[in-house]
């Protein structure tokens, strides 16, 4: 028969993929397997509603046989088969899955249990072989076929013989180069580690005859024999009792599944009987994947019904704060046709989405009680998900959500959860808070330094949602936080309050000039007594504070918020017996220059930047040359 050539966009996607998309060159065999076990559902399914096909389920099977001679590798199923047009439309354009074209003309076939749903599985096979043979014999045709290809310049289809239906795929190995020995291929070890890695739980029993030596006892000679073997435990992994399954097995099911280079923080295993039934195998990854913090991020988990799966992301079974999980759900009560639009009112869906929930929120916090090592590993990569989804929940999951946060502790100097603050509370109502860009920023606030001078612990907030997300909180445990860069929070003692009020007073007129060169940029400037070596510090007031001001800033579009900024000064430091002479000795233009440069070192102290820094530099240094 006439060579025909593959399609145009068939002969450019075939290349690409054998040279790109997959490097991985052993998948070849579990995609071929996956077709011929589609073949098998196929053919089960067909015997079911047409009574003329009789099928015996227990014979239905998949054959693998190794020549090492002839180099060949066959795949043989006694599946569905393909009539020639079949072949020719399956086989020959890369794009048309005959899996779809399938599930479309059999409507009813709602039982039929199909994996392959892309269409360039079979190509994959030109990834080590030069030459591929199909022999096909449909169910619904008395004659075989023969497709052969070399899967660059085309294929030919011929009439062949062929005893039943079924299909027997032979890939002739390419050579060997330097840098490959395809002959690995023909080890029966590989291609049982092969078969075990990818295709463990397809149901029909994947066969091969393998030779085993043993010494004979009396001779002592080496004797081989050859026994058909079934390589698959077809038994999907999460199926499997915990018990049963090597941590590695999971480990290994889990960075071959979901594209990780390191193994799982943690594995979750859930076996559901009841309302719903269901078996789920659930991971915490190690670390945030590379777009984890993107709008191309997709949540979801596999869903798998009677072990085939149904849908790759299925993002309903998971809330959006818990979306770094992966895994698998196995139901029998979800219905195989099932889709993303009848998905979300689906009453199992949301049975299994609310226990999945509980479940990985259950386990975290074992994990933070129990292996508080790992957990602070998780809450690195996935805190911010967690405080986020707290933030964008208007607090609504904060019951659920607020024990598993971790702030830094001034006094524990490590993170700590806020349940174990308040532990340590005693009679405070206040929960101390302070923010910054790190630890060692924070540590040196003045309003900090205060409050650590008076025993309190702080909680150190380091991360741009941290105030964020108390705020939406509210309080936690009837306790309020309270950040101790507000104008609110004051520790001095009724005397001291009454005694720093009355210098404020006295020094009204002073404060009022300085007030007018500074303008519409502070709210207010007063002396206070909090300060121990500093000059200066900015408090803020209301509910925007001055980190929350470089956040909003910082954003997109983020509009001009401030901050209402209060400038304080040290009523004990020789800097405000200063200013009181000059504005005594009316020294206007002197009171003006000192205000500024106050002013500005008070903003560098907190973080923010200075609009104006060559006039406050020019300023400091004019002062130093007097
Ligand atoms: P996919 O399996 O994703 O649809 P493939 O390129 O692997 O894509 O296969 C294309 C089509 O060829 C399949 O959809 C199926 O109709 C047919 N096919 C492949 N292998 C077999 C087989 N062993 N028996 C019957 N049909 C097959």
């Amino acid at each position: 028969m006439k060579k025909k050539e593959f399609k145009a966009e068939s002969k450019k996607l075939l290349n690409m993929m054998i040279n790109s998309i997959y490097t991985n060159k052993e998948i070849f065999l579990r995609e071929l397997i996956s077709n011929s076990s589609d073949a098998l559902d196929k053919l089960y399914f067909l015997s079911s509603t047409n009574g003329e096909i009789k099928v015996n389920k227990e014979d239905l099977e998949i054959k693998l046989e190794l020549d090492k001679e002839n180099r060949t590798i066959k795949i043989i199923d006694n599946g569905i088969g393909m009539t020639k047009e079949e072949l020719e439309n399956n086989l020959g354009t890369i794009a048309k899955s005959g899996t779809e074209l399938f599930k479309e003309e059999n409507s009813d076939s709602k039982n039929l249990e199909i994996i392959g749903q892309f269409g360039v599985g079979f190509y994959s096979s030109f990834m080590i072989a030069k030459k591929v043979k199909v022999l096909s014999k449909s169910i619904n045709d008395d004659k075989a076929y023969l497709w052969e290809s070399d899967g660059v310049d085309g294929y030919t289809i011929d009439e062949s013989e062929k005893e039943s239906n079924g299909t027997e795929i032979t890939l002739y190995l390419k050579d060997n180069t330097d840098d490959v020995s395809y002959d690995e291929y023909l080890d029966t070890y590989t291609i049982e580690r092969i078969v075990k890695k990818y295709s463990d739980y397809i149901k029909y029993p994947i066969k091969m005859e393998i030779e085993h030596e043993h010494e004979d006892e009396k001779t002592k000679k080496i004797e081989k024999h050859k026994e058909v073997e079934v390589l698959n435990s077809r038994i999907p992994i999460w199926k499997k009792k915990q018990k049963d399954v090597k941590d590695e097995e999971y480990n290994d099911f889990y960075t071959d599944k979901f594209y990780d280079y390191e193994k799982p923080l943690k594995v979750i295993k859930s076996d559901v009987e009841g309302l719903t039934s269901y078996n789920a195998l659930l991971f915490i990854p190690s670390h945030a994947p590379y777009n984890y913090y993107t709008k191309e991020y997709e949540k979801g988990l596999m869903l798998y019904s009677k072990g085939v799966m149904i849908m790759d992301k299925c993002a309903d079974l998971l809330p959006d704060y818990f979306s770094f999980v992966k895994g698998i759900v196995d139901s029998e009560d979800i219905s195989l046709n099932i889709s993303r639009e009848t998905m979300q009112e689906d009453r199992q869906i949301k049975l299994i989405a609310k226990n999945i929930e509980t479940k990985v929120k259950r386990e975290l916090e074992t994990m933070l009680k129990d292996d508080r090592e790992n957990y602070e590993k998780f809450y690195e990569a996935f805190g911010e998900q967690i405080k986020y989804g707290i933030y964008s929940s208007f607090g609504m999951n904060k019951e659920l959500l607020g024990d598993l946060l971790l702030f830094y502790s001034s006094s524990e100097e490590k993170l700590v959860t806020l349940d174990e603050y308040v532990s340590r509370m005693g009679d405070d109502k206040l929960i101390y808070y302070a923010s910054g860009e790190t630890i060692d920023k924070i540590k040196m606030l003045p309003s900090v330094e205060d409050a650590l001078a008076k025993g309190k612990e702080v909680l150190f907030f380091t991360n741009y949602l941290d105030e964020f997300v108390i705020k939406t909180m509210g309080g936690y445990k009837e306790k309020n936080f309270v950040n101790v860069q507000n104008s609110d929070f004051d520790l001095s003692s009724e005397e001291e309050k009454k005694e720093l009020k009355k210098k404020n007073e006295d020094s009204k007129e002073l404060f009022t000039s300085m007030k007018e060169i500074l303008g519409d940029t502070v709210k207010e400037i007063r002396y206070t007594n909090k300060l121990k070596n500093h000059p200066v510090c900015l408090v803020s007031e209301g509910e925007v504070s001055l980190e929350m001001e470089k956040v909003l800033n910082a954003m997109p579009n983020g509009e001009n918020v401030q901050a209402n900024k209060i400038l304080e000064i040290n009523e004990n430091h020789p800097i405000s017996k200063k200013i009181q002479e000059l504005f005594e000795n009316r020294e206007m233009d002197e009171l003006k220059n000192y205000t500024k440069i106050l002013y500005g070192t008070a903003r560098l102290i907190e973080g923010l930047t200075i609009e104006n820094p060559t006039e406050i530099t020019n300023l400091i240094c004019d002062m130093m040359s007097k």
